[in-house]
């Protein structure tokens, strides 16, 4: 069993997407054990992302994150981390296969709808980032 960070960007949240992207959850028999909306502040956009902070984007997509509020959500089940990145499809839009919820909905790389913990050790990281024991129902 495994568990994993997923975040509805301010992208997804502003195109009325929360409720899609958690259809898509549920329809896969993901269950959702944590779940809140809140705004980031730019310092806490550049500390969840620090892994991209000498990538020349790390600025536009902090202030992005940054924005305006998201859904985070801590995701449970079997494989849990693959399959939502699965579910999510490839960074670049112009890249994810069809039926995938980056290939539907986002607009451009940066502007993609959605993140998903690539590892166990990152999974376990960016949930901590947003959410204390308590929060977590599993
Ligand atoms: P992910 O794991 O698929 O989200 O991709 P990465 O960890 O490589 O990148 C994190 C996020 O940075 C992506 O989801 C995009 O929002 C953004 N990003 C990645 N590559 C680029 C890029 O080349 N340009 C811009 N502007 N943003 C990017």
């Amino acid at each position: 069993m495994e568990r994993t960070l997923s975040i509805i960007k301010p992208d997804g949240v502003s195109h009325g997407l929360i409720g899609e992207v958690i259809r898509r959850f549920e329809k896969s028999n993901i269950k959702i054990v944590g779940m809140k909306l809140l705004k980031m502040t730019k310092t806490e956009a550049e500390g969840f992302y620090m892994v991209h902070k000498e990538r020349p984007f790390f600025d536009s997509l902090t202030d992005f994150m940054s924005s305006g509020p998201v859904v985070v959500m801590v995701l449970e089940g079997e494989y849990v981390i693959d399959k939502n990145r699965r579910l999510m499809g490839a960074t670049n839009p112009e890249e994810a296969d069809e039926g995938t919820i980056r290939k539907d909905f986002a607009t451009e790389i940066e502007k993609n709808v959605v993140h998903g913990s690539d590892s166990p050790e990152t999974a376990s990281v960016e949930i901590a980032y947003f959410f204390n024991r308590f929060e977590i129902v599993g």
